[in-house]
């Protein structure tokens, strides 16, 4: 069962997949920079996203995992292959999975790391079926997150644990900050930011114990720059005007004090 937005989410990304691994590489998601002053290339700064969170979900092999919102299943076949776990990514996007799965299959790890076609708001698992959980920068793109959260914590075992990385807002917003955030939202077919405030009662509300939260808008920060000139690959399709209207959607986002990502780790009691 699909909600009407997470349809609207996986066309997006069915249509936008290969525009976005040309400007994000197969790690669809932002960069970490431990020193934001000394930027190096966005493909090591994803990277190293991805082990910011195999650092918080103490992942051992045997363990079943749950990558919710995969992409194109690199960080899952990463996660697969430094651990040994077992991995299943759950997306809304055909075209991401049918790259997921031509990845896996190539790496030879089939045995151990699959892939479905499915809503995180009505995850299609039973209670209690995964060791670990970690949510990569889907979550802007969920319907209701209470519920999201809500199914994450069903299908997570007691003693289970989960990461997310989620892009959020901070402090105050204007009416400038506002309109910013909106233009991000639509560009990037997000449902809303969530107040980085907001995350422990989110997290309380399904029934978890918060970790661990971490504010890494300054380490993330830099993608903005990164990812901009990429733009361009849009050209064809958007022309010079479309193009500098995207530019500006995203590039005023990252010039908002107001920007924020956050990393946070949470147990199923
Ligand atoms: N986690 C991946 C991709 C991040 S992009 C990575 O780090 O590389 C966001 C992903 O979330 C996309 O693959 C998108 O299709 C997926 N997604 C968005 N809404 C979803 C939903 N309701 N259920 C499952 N996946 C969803």
């Amino acid at each position: 069962m699909f909600d009407a937005f997470s349809r609207e989410v996986g066309d997006y990304y069915d249509q936008a997949n290969e525009l976005l691994r040309a400007m994000f590489t197969d790690n669809v998601h932002y960069g970490y920079w431990p020193d934001p002053s000394s930027i190096d290339p966005l493909a090591e700064a994803g990277e190293r996203m991805t082990e910011q969170l195999y650092e918080r979900l103490d992942v051992s092999a045997g363990h079943k995992v749950l990558d919710v919102g995969c992409g194109v299943g690199k960080p899952a076949a990463w996660l697969a292959r430094k651990t040994g776990a077992t991995v299943k990514g759950a997306n809304v996007s055909r075209n991401q999975l049918e790259v997921a799965r031509d990845r896996v299959r190539s790496e030879g790890l089939e045995d151990r790391v699959s892939f479905d076609l499915a809503d995180a708001m009505h995850l299609p698992y039973a209670d209690d079926s995964f060791d670990r959980i970690w949510a990569i920068e889907s979550m802007i793109h969920m319907p209701d997150r209470d519920q999201v959260m809500r199914e994450m914590a069903r299908v997570l075992r007691p003693g289970g644990r989960l990461a997310i990385a989620d892009i959020v807002v901070r402090g105050t917003l204007d009416d400038v900050a506002t309109a910013v955030v909106e233009g991000f939202c639509t560009l990037s077919t997000a449902r809303s930011l969530e107040h980085i405030d907001n995350y422990p009662a989110l997290v309380e509300k399904a029934g978890l114990d918060l970790l661990e939260l971490t504010d890494v808008s300054e380490q993330t920060r830099p993608t903005g720059p990164a990812v901009l000139p990429a733009f361009d690959v849009l050209l064809p399709t958007l022309g010079e005007e479309g193009v500098a209207q995207s530019k500006k959607a995203w590039g005023d986002m990252f010039d908002l004090p107001q920007y924020g990502y956050v990393l946070l780790t949470a147990g199923k009691p």
